[in-house]
């Protein structure tokens, strides 16, 4: 029995782990590599196995860089089952769906202007054909899926349905547990419960997205937003907020509810101009079980989920449209959330040259986005070849993170029941470095940083490189 280390061990994008026990191949996620230029020729090499000879595959959550890879898997042979929470197995039909028609997009224009890979990654039938051999699970169940291997879900706190997934490996005498994190979410968010509490487990690999910072406070960004609010309300102007479709938006929706009165917000009107994330918000809204006490709580005193009386879903282009003609008392939240595409693009065109408006950045932006852009606090920008001079207030609110913070993280790892042999992965090397350190100093483990291709003997312990 053995685990090889394959995607997401020296970058955070594109997760993937290859479990080989009893004869039996079992991929632990298959995301897609997300945020440099050379991606699309990295997302298309050939797997280092034949699709055809995996056995099954276990996902953890629904973002792309878990989960983006599978249609992908699925069109080059796999026709095994996909086990994963039912409510991510709902979620990827919005997102899988979505990463292919982006990728049909794509194609279309390099076909139009002659250069690149003219076919998509995949099409959007493809995708939803790969969200067909999804089976849904509940958190908390053990299940056998082949002889010697057993799985069972964990709410990882992080996005509708994302679990940490404990396996149960058995090969003669020999019986190990292995866990692995997925994407662990931060302690005390909106709408999520905590990370549930491990357990037992013999080995743990442990993403390390943000092992190296902490978060600003809910409450310090919470008042922020308000603060903000406040602002453009004397201002006369309007408040963009360019946000993920999946979790981020129905956070932020959510907060607006809870602070509805003391923000004053009978006086706003809110959009949420996102077709996606109005999909997304149904799957979510449609799951009360799976939200902490205070959402279900708050949904029961309101009856109404998001808790806004002022929301206009605006998922049709002629109503998105209309909103070019609101010139203040809006509160427009639109993806993309980096500001790299989608309908946030048309209402920067139409107030970031306007000093009464306000953009929230309320997300992690990578290097070369708009949005990142605009972070950085550049006077003039360039917006579908026009320029722009930003007049509007830019504000960056830390604390809606999805991912937990190093406490958030250590606090997880803390959970277990025992000491486990843990492996750092899913993380910049620089961050895994420091995660690697903490760890050590503050709960005296020996964690290590596997390389891609290394495998752990899950028998004897030892990680060694795939040649010896
Ligand atoms: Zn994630």
């Amino acid at each position: 029995m053995e685990l090889e280390f394959y995607g997401a061990t020296h970058r955070v994008t594109g997760s993937c782990h290859i479990l080989r026990a009893g004869g039996h191949t079992i991929l632990l996620d298959c995301g897609l590599v997300q945020g440099g230029p050379e991606d699309d020729a990295v997302n298309r090499e050939p797997f280092p196995f034949d699709p055809d000879s995996i056995d099954a595959v276990v996902l953890s959550h629904g973002h792309i860089d878990h989960s983006g890879r599978i249609p992908l898997l699925v069109k080059r042979g796999f026709n095994g089952p996909i086990y994963t929470h039912e409510a991510t197995a709902e979620l990827c039909r919005v997102l899988l769906k979505d990463s292919a028609s982006l990728s049909e997009h794509d194609a279309l224009r390099r076909r139009r202007h002659g250069y690149g890979d003219a076919e998509p990654l995949y099409t959007v039938e493809e995708a939803l054909l790969a969200v067909d051999q999804m089976h849904g699970l509940r958190y908390g169940k053990m299940k056998e899926i082949l002889p010697g291997i057993s799985i069972r879900l964990h709410d990882a706190g992080h996005i509708l349905g994302s679990a940490f997934v404990e396996l149960e490996v058995t090969e003669g005498e020999v019986r190990r547990t292995l866990v692995f994190s997925g994407d662990i979410g931060q302690y005390g968010t909106p709408i999520m419960n905590d990370p549930s509490a491990i357990g037992h487990a013999d080995y743990v690999i442990v993403e390390s997205t943000y092992g190296d910072r902490l978060h600003r406070s809910l409450e310090e960004t919470v008042s922020e937003i308000g603060e903000i609010i406040d602002a453009a309300h004397r201002d006369h102007g309007n408040v963009l907020i360019p946000s993920f479709a999946v979790g981020r938006s129905q956070e932020l929706l959510y907060l607006l509810g809870q602070h509805y009165h003391e923000w004053d917000l009978p006086r706003w009107q809110v959009y949420l101009d996102s077709p996606m994330a109005i999909e997304a918000g149904k799957i979510y809204w449609g799951h009360p079980e799976l939200w902490d006490d205070e959402a279900k709580l708050f949904r029961k005193e309101l009856r109404r989920m998001p808790p806004l009386g002022n929301l206009h879903l605006t998922g049709m282009v002629d109503q998105s449209i209309a909103i070019n003609s609101v010139r203040q008392g809006a509160i427009i939240v639109a993806g993309s959330g980096m500001c790299n595409g989608g309908r946030i693009i048309h209402h920067l065109k139409n107030n970031i040259w306007r000093p009464e408006c306000h953009v929230l950045i309320i997300g992690f932006q990578a290097l070369g986005t708009l949005g990142r852009r605009l972070v950085d606090g550049q006077h003039e920008v360039h917006i579908n070849g026009t320029s722009f001079r930003v007049a509007a207030k830019i504000h960056t609110v830390g604390g809606l993170s999805a991912h937990g913070d190093r406490d958030d993280l250590l606090r997880w790892l803390g959970s277990c029941e025992c000491r486990p042999a843990v492996f750092i992965v899913h993380g910049e090397d620089r961050v895994k470095e420091i995660f690697r350190e903490t760890i050590k100093a503050s709960m005296s483990l020996e964690p290590e940083v596997p390389m891609p291709g290394q495998i752990l003997d899950l028998g004897s312990g030892i990680l060694r490189s795939a040649e010896s």
